[in-house]
């Protein structure tokens, strides 16, 4: 059963430590990052973009796929479904379509107009009892075509978003999505601790954790990050090794080209990674 994130990072927030948001995009990503938290006693986030949402057909979709691999892998560790960068009409949707968690993120509106559509996507949600992530000011790098500057977020604006009732806040602090540039500056963890004095004891969301070094997710951790998202990585891995099984020839040999052989290293790939993430956010062993 899907359950909200609102309970697990009440937790992870509670033990200093972070749940991983892995975002999926086909059968073979779903199956690994649910039996990778179930192997690892961990709590999930499954995030789904709307590009990857209509890839896979669609919300409903979405839903029947990862309720019904929940039920064929026995998963009984808490699964939360998770609209990532949810626009206004994405949010609605998803809330229709049975998703467990929504982001609404209204970052690209003025101030105003974002507290407004997220108190509008706050009450819907909560009628059916999803957990809801908001965001303010603009993260850096491209997902989806949407681009931001690295901007860096008004702790006062964050304080207003939080108060509005939303269970998980993004707030850029320098990171961006994507891979990082060789002149990334890092994380800004000044504005960061600012945001969680003025936000008390709200769970806050990191975006883009792709590349951003161990020491710098632990210390994001330990001032109040607990929620961490992780795409491109996953992407990478199961880049990486799908090259290395086809450029060793390994396709052409017997019945290789069976997409259950063919897949399988970039399957295993994305397993690796996402242990390693649970490892470094503490999550293991959470469940
Ligand atoms: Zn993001």
């Amino acid at each position: 059963m899907l359950v909200s994130a609102s309970e697990m990072l009440k937790k992870a927030k509670e033990g200093k430590y972070a749940v991983g948001q892995f975002n999926i995009n086909n059968l073979e990503w779903t199956k690994a990052i649910l039996l990778t938290a179930q192997e690892n006693n961990s709590p999930v986030i499954l995030g789904v973009s709307e590009g990857a949402g209509k890839y896979m057909c669609g919300y409903h979709t979405v839903v029947g796929m990862v309720k019904g691999a929940m039920q064929d892998l026995n998963i009984t560790v808490p699964v939360a479904l998770h609209l990532d960068h949810g626009s206004y009409e994405g949010a609605k949707k998803v809330i229709e379509a049975g998703f467990s968690s929504v982001m609404f993120d209204g970052s690209h509106y003025g101030i105003e107009e974002n507290v407004e559509k997220t108190k509008e996507i706050i009450r819907l949600a909560k009628e059916k009892g999803l957990s809801v992530e908001a965001e303010v000011g603009s993260i850096g790098g491209e997902e989806d075509g949407v681009v931001g500057a690295g901007e860096v977020a008004d702790p006062a604006e964050c304080q207003r978003i939080a108060e509005l009732g939303v269970d998980m806040l993004a707030a850029g602090i320098g990171n961006i999505h994507g891979k990082y540039p060789a002149n990334w500056k890092g994380l800004n963890f000044d504005v960061l601790a600012e945001i969680q004095k003025r936000t008390g004891t709200m769970p806050l969301v990191l975006h883009g954790g792709t590349g951003i070094p161990a020491e710098m997710i632990q210390k994001a951790i330990s001032l109040g990050v607990s929620k961490i998202n992780v795409n491109t990585e996953c992407q990478l891995s199961f880049q990486e090794a799908t090259r290395k099984y086809i450029e060793a020839g390994k396709d052409l040999e017997g019945k290789g080209f069976d997409p259950r052989k063919l897949l399988a290293p970039g399957f295993e790939a994305i397993k690796v990674t996402v242990k390693e993430k649970m490892e470094l956010f503490g999550s293991v062993n959470k469940a």
